[in-house]
């Protein structure tokens, strides 16, 4: 149910996302630049893909939970279940067994609807996780949280477009850009641009040899550094 809600918004929030941007003004379209910097990069780079996946760092409850938020409408995919996909990502990588290879199943990468294997999830990382009272609350809240963009419309139509569905759907278009990290060779490094757009995802070799440690990830280092505690 929930990759099908996700595969319908990554199928209509681009789309939308360009019409409302024939009408942003300079205002808006920076809030929205800040929301999806904050979305991509300090909620899923960091805080899904780094923290909590591969426990590079550590972080202050509140943030994490800040973090975590962020991450969740950046991915509309809750925490735990990202996770637990990605640590077989990880674990069975460039191989049919790998949840979204692009060697074996295309674009369809693209879509988590489509991913292979996506209901075996890692199950020492989801043992870990379910622990984490913080991670279980957006599985338990799923559908609240993820409707609840809706009530940015009481206040007004721009504040729908700008702070939520704008920066959202280029968090879900870039977030399937990931999949650019990986050629028929395995992971590969990307440019400072394309690590820009995907909240710091380029180094993608460096990720791959030594995933529970952003030392060799340049400049998200210096954000990890800066928002989370040591190990
Ligand atoms: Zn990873």
């Amino acid at each position: 149910m929930k990759a099908y809600f996700l595969f319908i918004l990554q199928c209509i929030l681009p789309p939308l996302a360009l019409l409302a941007l024939t009408k942003a003004t300079w205002y808006w379209l920076v809030v929205a630049i800040i929301i999806f910097f904050l979305m991509r990069c300090v909620g899923y780079t960091i805080t899904y893909h780094r923290i909590i996946t591969h426990q590079t760092h550590r972080m202050h409850p509140v943030v994490e939970f800040l973090g975590l938020l962020l991450g969740f409408y950046g991915s509309m995919s809750t925490p735990l279940e990202s996770a637990s996909i990605h640590n077989n990502h990880h674990r069975f990588m460039d191989t049919p067994r790998d949840p979204h290879s692009p060697k074996h199943i295309g674009w369809r990468a693209w879509f988590p609807l489509f991913w292979t294997e996506k209901d075996k999830g890692h199950m020492s990382t989801i043992r870990r996780l379910s622990k984490n009272p913080r991670v279980m609350f957006f599985q338990k809240y799923y559908w609240i949280l993820a409707l609840l963009p809706l009530a940015l419309l009481l206040i007004s139509l721009e504040a729908f477009l700008f702070i939520w569905l704008v920066p959202a759907a280029f968090a879900l278009v870039t977030l399937s850009w990931s999949t650019f990290n990986h050629d028929d060779n395995g992971p590969i490094d990307r440019g400072w641009l394309f690590g820009i757009l995907t909240g710091g995802e380029h180094k993608h070799v460096w990720h791959h040899s030594n995933a529970t440690s952003t030392k060799g990830e340049g400049w998200l280092n210096w954000v990890v550094e800066l928002i989370c505690l040591k190990n």
